[in-house]
């Protein structure tokens, strides 16, 4: 992890294949120099990190080379899209920075010019209307080594093409008993080519034309056409859509329309989690997960509740640059990018997660000193806050132990410590319940010459403990999040399993702690470094009655 750069130093990092092409083209004048990338999702479901990646690197060569890129949702499939993704994929894209100023494009903005492209197609000869059902196109397709077999219907006449087509249309038949198909070619080792489908019937409302279309395009007749119109100049997709690309250029060619480059890149596998938007609304769906936004989820929602912010996300992107091959990524590099952000920008407070209660008994009762604490060391213009300090307070019941092994420098008996901010203390003795020899009290004194400003402040001890002061500390439901599968890589399931036999039930542990009063009122998806444990965030769920904090990593990786 040593060598991963700064963030000015990786403007200076070697050109990836992307940047490569692109240069090439501008030093040749290639479409007068203009660099237009596009976002296309399709609205079927909510973002990921896999999206952010794509995002990042589509928007992030629009900035580079003074370009311009589109948002356009790929709506072409009324039966599983909705105006609840297309309003959430809107919020991502906007809250990971970037911005699509008056470029937001729908595919169905274009069903007519599209259907007009598909007349052309028909006119020429490359394209008709095949009776075959869903299942015989697909048996007759051919195998990769295996030619297909040519449709009956392949040699229907033009104006005959033309007449149903327009029927088609006009919604006189059912859905499935007719498709538009390229007349390509049956025998090519592409199947791609092997007369794919270009529309199909399907009364289906959709979400922007209403009832408008009884007849939608497939999407590799939708997207490139798209691109072509809103004069794309690069259309970065991923490495699955490489077969499709000569198929991309048939079309384009076939129709006669200005003509984007397809570029395909890998597209981003994280380890310890699952992907596919399928398999996410599955989680969703049966409940696995509380819903979209859960914060053990891998999309762009779960990642912002859960506590990422968008710098640790297009540094994330940045960081794993673009390859032509496909891989996995280890989280433990997502992680990484979090806590390297949220270091430089959490406000460090004290949380004791699983408190015992220490009683010093030398100090007098009924005082509070007002302790100064540092917000944050990496950042001086955080300044200080006040830490109130009294004679009980809770430490982790983990920073004592009774029989202590020679390496433990945290409390046990006979022993010193420095409490963070305050004074050093020494354990005299403890008080156990004697039913069940649990500690319930640790006895300590302290050292009233050890707190700031007094002789012997600089006094080193071996261990520093963070505490709150028991009168004072408030409670706080903390949601310690884990990874949500325990598998590295879940899609791959044993005979018999599926990936959701991989769930982690560890995933999230509830449990109540004990925080230093100065974030009663901590604002919504605030963040804080808990002193020495972790980085943590208001859950959207917190009140100030009812303080709730997410646990977005822990300081130290874990795993
Ligand atoms: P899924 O396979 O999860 O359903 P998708 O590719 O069908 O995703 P789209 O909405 O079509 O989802 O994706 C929009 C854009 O995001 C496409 O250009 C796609 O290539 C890209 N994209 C999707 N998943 C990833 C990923 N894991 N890594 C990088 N880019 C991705
Ligand atoms: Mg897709």
């Amino acid at each position: 992890m040593e060598e991963i750069k700064g963030q000015e130093e990786k403007s200076e990092r070697s050109l990836n294949f992307i940047e490569e092409i692109i240069e090439d083209d501008l030093r040749n004048n290639v479409n007068e120099s203009r660099v237009h990338t596009r976002f296309p999702p399709e609205p079927n479901g909510y973002l990921h990190i896999g999206h952010a990646k794509s995002i990042c690197l589509n928007f992030g060569l629009g900035k580079k080379y003074q370009g311009k890129t589109n948002l356009r949702f790929d709506d072409t499939n009324p039966v599983k899209e909705d105006v609840e993704y297309v309003d959430s994929i809107m919020e991502d894209v906007k809250w990971l920075g970037f911005d699509w100023e008056d470029r937001l494009y729908y595919a169905s903005d274009y069903f007519e010019q599209l259907y007009e492209y598909a007349i052309i197609l028909i006119k020429k000869g490359k394209a008709y209307v095949c009776d075959m059902s869903a299942e015989e196109i697909s048996e007759t397709r051919g195998t990769p080594s295996r030619p297909g077999k040519e449709s009956p219907y392949r040699s229907r006449s033009v104006d005959e093409n033309l007449e149903l087509f327009s029927r088609m249309r006009a919604g006189e038949f059912p859905d499935g008993s007719k498709v538009l198909r390229a007349k390509i070619d049956m025998a090519s080792p592409n199947m791609q080519m092997r007369d794919p489908v270009l529309y199909r019937i399907l009364h289906a409302t959709h979400h922007r034309t209403g009832d408008t279309w009884c007849i939608y395009p497939m999407y590799d007749f939708a997207h490139g056409q798209s691109d072509s119109i809103e004069r794309i100049t690069h259309s970065i997709c991923t490495l699955e859509f490489e077969v499709h690309r000569p198929l991309y250029d048939w079309f384009i060619r076939e129709i006669g329309i200005y003509a984007p480059r397809q570029i395909e890149f890998a597209r981003l596998n994280l380890s310890y989690t699952v992907m596919s938007k399928r398999k996410l609304l599955e989680l969703v769906q049966e409940k696995q997960v509380k819903g979209w936004d859960d914060p053990r989820m891998p999309t762009i929602c779960g990642l912002r509740r859960r506590g990422y912010t968008p710098e640790s996300i297009r540094n994330f992107a940045d960081t794993i640059g673009v390859a032509k091959r496909d891989n996995v990524i280890d989280v433990s590099l997502l992680e990484f990018c979090i806590r390297e952000d949220l270091n430089k920008k959490a406000s460090r407070i004290m949380a004791v997660l699983n408190p015992v209660r220490v009683i010093i008994d030398n100090y007098p009762d009924g005082i509070v000193e007002e302790m100064e604490a540092i917000n944050n060391p990496e950042d001086e213009t955080k300044g200080k806050r006040h830490l109130p300090f009294s004679k009980e307070i809770f430490i982790e019941r983990d920073d004592f132990m009774e029989d202590p092994p020679n390496k433990f420098f945290r409390l046990a008996p006979g022993r010193e410590v420095r409490l963070k901010a305050a004074y050093i203390i020494r354990c005299e003795r403890v008080v156990k319940d004697p039913g069940t020899g649990e500690i319930t009290e640790i006895h300590c004194t302290y050292d009233p010459q050890t707190k700031s400003g007094m002789p012997d402040s600089n006094r080193k001890v071996k261990g520093t403990l963070h505490w709150v002061s028991a009168k004072h500390a408030v409670e706080a439901e903390i949601r310690l999040y884990d990874r949500l599968f325990s598998k590295e890589n879940p899609d791959d399931a044993e005979e018999g399993k599926t990936y959701k036999d991989y769930l982690n039930p560890d995933s999230l542990k509830l449990i109540t702690a004990k925080v230093e009063p100065s974030v009663r009122n901590a604002g919504i998806s605030e963040k804080y470094q808990f002193e020495r444990i972790g980085y943590f965030t208001v859950d959207y769920d917190s009140t100030p009655e009812n303080l709730v904090f997410n646990r977005v990593v822990p300081l130290k990786a874990s795993w």
